[in-house]
């Protein structure tokens, strides 16, 4: 069987989807990997590690495209190279299944079997296969380096022969993976940190790395689904949080947000009166801007500036730290691939496994998952 990886074609996309160390945990008498020459170059693995490992190195990528079994990618492939695969051929990948599910009609006239990341659930299982954990972990670790940066203030205490200087206060809206990181790594810098989120077992996570835990009474409602996700708040119930946070962004230098509800717009919880009461200087990270954004002043994927207050949006923060989000997004591939691939070698995939099935897109063209199949339809009409 032949798995291949190819260079990511998106402007900006530095990750690789299979790094060197993966290769050679993959390669047997059976099995052999393809890299497309150059696929690790921003990730810092060379075509020179890669064949250490055991890969095949490529320069022709339509060849190898016309060739492979199971193609591997960051990023969902392009129509014109989708259009290469055999029919059954495997893809696995960030798909986005559920926000462009129009660009799944490609994989389906294919013939094509898809595995969308992002759709490995959150189990104890699935751990080490889970990629959206892996990019928020990063993502919250560079959302605070880019508020510290941008920040005309340093964020430890310090005692210093001039005098003293007060830490800088960082408020973070949203406390899933990248908002827990966040909250870590502007504790690690030395900030006093606040946290906010609706779900109440995040109140545990946010106090047990040393900040404090902002709560608001939404009167006892639910505000989480079954899986531990949140769900959309009623705008009363997001009103009371919106307050809250106007309250305290008076006197925070650096606001991170990230705030989601799957499938939903993005909550907006910092509001245009609230950026305005923010210090000049101060600096809004908002991680959500790819759903709309939770800050009102977001622009998605720019840097916007009121009356002093910095309002960053950055897309895709992972890829600014190709190395780890390679190595990390490679494991969590490759630990799926053994899923799917037998002892010998060969592909074995079975729908009932509870990691593959609601991983699963498309089986030989086929909609196979059930929040896709609805996806499409609503696009249909
Ligand atoms: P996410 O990206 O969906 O959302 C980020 C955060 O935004 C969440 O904490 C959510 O509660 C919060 N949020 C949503 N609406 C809000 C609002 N109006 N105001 C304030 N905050 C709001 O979250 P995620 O990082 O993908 O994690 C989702 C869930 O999955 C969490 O419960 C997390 O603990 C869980 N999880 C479990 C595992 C595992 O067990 N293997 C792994 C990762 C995540």
């Amino acid at each position: 069987m032949k798995i291949a990886v190819v260079r990511e074609a998106p402007a900006g996309e530095t990750r690789a989807a299979l790094m060197p160390d993966s290769v050679r945990a993959l390669v047997t008498s059976s099995l052999t990997v393809h890299v497309e020459s150059g696929t690790g170059d921003a990730s810092g693995a060379s075509d020179a590690d890669y064949v250490a490992a055991g890969a095949q190195i490529e320069r022709d990528k339509s060849e190898l495209l016309d060739s492979v079994d199971v193609l591997v990618c960051v990023n969902r492939p392009s129509d014109h190279d989708l259009a290469r695969l055999h029919a059954g051929a495997v893809v696995i990948g960030f798909l986005r299944p559920l926000d462009e599910p129009d660009a799944m009609v490609q994989l389906i006239e294919r013939d094509l079997t898809a595995f969308a990341m992002e759709l490995i659930p959150r189990s104890t299982r699935a751990q080490s296969m889970d990629a959206l954990s892996s990019m928020a972990t990063i993502v919250g670790y560079k959302s605070v380096l880019l508020a510290a940066e941008r920040l005309p203030r340093m964020f430890p205490l310090l005692m210093t022969a001039a005098g003293t200087i007060a830490p800088a206060r960082v408020l973070v809206l949203g406390a899933g993976v990248a908002g827990l990181q966040a909250i870590a790594t502007a504790r690690r810098l030395g900030a006093v940190v606040e946290g906010y989120d609706v779900r109440a077992a995040a109140g545990e996570h946010i106090r047990s790395l040393g900040a404090k835990f902002l709560q608001v009474d939404l009167g006892g409602i639910q505000t989480e689904d079954a899986g531990g996700y949140a769900v959309e708040l009623s705008d009363e119930a997001l009103n009371r949080g919106r307050d809250l946070i106007t309250k305290h962004a008076m006197t925070t230098d650096a606001i991170i947000t990230s705030a989601q509800v799957p499938g939903k717009r993005a909550p907006l919880l910092v509001t245009e009166e609230a950026v305005a009461g923010m210090k000049p200087g101060s600096v809004i990270v908002d991680l959500a801007g790819s759903t709309g954004g939770n800050c009102a002043a977001s622009e998605s994927g720019e840097t916007a500036v009121r009356n002093g207050v910095v309002i960053m949006s950055p897309l895709n923060l992972a890829a600014t730290v190709p190395v780890h989000a390679s190595q990390l997004y490679s494991r969590n591939i490759t630990a799926f691939l053994k899923l799917l691939i037998d002892d010998k070698g060969e592909m074995k995939i079975d729908l009932s496994d509870d990691v593959v099935g609601p991983t699963c897109v498309l089986h030989q063209g086929e909609v196979v998952n059930g929040r896709v199949a609805a996806a499409l339809e609503t696009a249909a009409r």
